[in-house]
């Protein structure tokens, strides 16, 4: 039998395991992943922010999978690509004849001096719940000292995870104001970045963070974060300080970094592939998910790495298997975005869909509830209805 090793339980790798179990090739599959579930990702935001709890947002992955797949709850070290093995932390080696490697996304820090080792960052379940204590305990701290610069947060990046944050932080401002005993404007919430939503149009863009600014947060466009302190960040081209008890890194993510460690030939840990998603020269590998790389046939540069996208190319990389164990021809990639919502805290949002051939922009409060929408169909394909129902 065919052995088949799926690396990492993300959005790729769980539709891979998907697509995998319903194949009619005689097929041994092992999917490999260090935690007991999966996550939705795209959520992970509302834990950092305490408006969501980990439960509502994992999906444990013996439920969610189908009985075929064998399930591996282990660490991955390093995969020896000569040798076809995995090195796992607790397990040994695994071999495989074929590997789909969906280890995800990191966050990149561009080698900023403390973004890495002061500033929160959120790329885990781990972390994000890591963060919400670490806002707790300075609103206890404050309820104890009165000391008002405990109130004080930055928000680095101007991006999705970065607006998105910033909608639930502001949500949960009046509530901690109430509870922590100060009035809503002491906490003071900066967003420092180069550019706001970039990928929206102007226009929606502007409705967004005119919205963040009547909920009370402070934006500072046109300016990158070279430093974060344990008192705040140093940001523009004349080195300002602005004082944060907590800074929130949010400003880019790139590939894991076991790409770099086993030797692939990556920008960011990420894998450039071919149009059916095949590596030349490895042909038994699939890289999948954040940690490749596909190009744009229509613009010529790479598609940004979303949960969307990985799902796609799950889903061609396992017919693309198919095809050449059955000795076909291999199926191109193609991508239709469905487009992009951003979510503004429970109550707003911003979106631009594609959606039968119409390509529709909304913003208000229509945009969450199809958020949670997306979010729920994505739970109900990936772990059927117990994960849709959750939360
Ligand atoms: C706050 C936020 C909001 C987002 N919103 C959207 C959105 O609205 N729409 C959208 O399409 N995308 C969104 N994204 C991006 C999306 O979440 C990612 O593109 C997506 O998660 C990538 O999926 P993946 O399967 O490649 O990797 P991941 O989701 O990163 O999954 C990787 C898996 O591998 C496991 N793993 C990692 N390292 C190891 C190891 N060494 N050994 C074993 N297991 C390991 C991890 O535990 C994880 O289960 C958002 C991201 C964030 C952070």
């Amino acid at each position: 039998m065919t052995d088949v090793l799926v690396l990492g339980a993300g959005y790729a790798g769980m539709r891979a395991c998907k697509e995998l179990a319903k194949s009619k090739v005689d097929l041994n599959v092992t999917l490999v992943n260090k935690n007991s579930y999966h996550y939705d990702a795209t959520a992970l935001h509302t834990v950092a922010a305490g408006t969501n709890v980990p439960e509502n947002i994992e999906m444990d992955i013996r439920d969610s999978v189908s009985k075929k797949i064998n399930f591996v709850q282990d660490t991955v070290l390093n995969i020896n690509r000569e040798k076809n093995e995995v090195e796992l932390e607790k397990n040994g080696s695994l071999h495989y004849d074929y590997l789909f490697n969906a280890l995800g996304f990191q966050p990149e820090t561009f080698g900023t001096p403390g973004a890495d080792d002061i500033a929160l960052q959120i790329s885990n379940v781990d972390n994000a719940l890591a963060d919400y204590k670490t806002i707790l305990a300075a609103l206890e701290k404050y309820k104890e000292t009165k000391d008002k610069s405990l109130l004080t947060i930055a928000v680095v990046g101007g991006g999705f995870t970065s607006i998105e944050l910033l909608g639930e932080l502001a949500h949960q401002v009046p509530k901690w104001a109430k509870k922590y005993g100060f009035a809503k404007d002491d906490m003071k919430i900066n967003c420092v970045a180069p550019s706001f939503l970039p990928m929206f149009s102007q226009k929606y863009a502007n409705y967004a963070k005119k919205y963040l600014e009547k909920k009370g947060i402070n934006f500072i466009m046109g300016s990158t974060v070279s430093e974060v302190k344990e008192t705040g960040v140093i940001y523009g081209d004349d080195q300002t300080f602005l004082p944060a008890n907590i800074t929130f890194w949010t400003a880019g993510v790139r590939g894991n970094q076991i790409m770099e460690k086993a030797g692939y030939d990556q920008h960011r840990d990420r894998v450039a592939v071919n149009a059916d998603m095949s590596l030349n020269d490895f042909p038994n590998e699939y890289i999948i998910g954040d940690v490749s790389a596909v190009k744009d046939p229509a613009s010529g540069r790479m598609y940004p790495t979303t949960g969307q996208i990985s799902i796609v190319e799950a889903t061609n990389a396992v017919k693309n298997l198919e095809a050449k164990l059955q000795g076909k021809a291999p199926v191109k990639f193609v991508y239709n975005s469905l487009g992009t919502v951003c979510s503004l805290g429970p109550y707003s949002g911003i979106a631009d869909i594609n959606l039968l051939g119409m390509h529709i922009k909304l913003k208000g409060i229509v945009v969450p509830p199809l958020k949670h929408a997306i979010i729920k169909r994505s739970a109900f394909e990936l772990s059927g209805l117990k994960a849709a129902l959750q939360s």
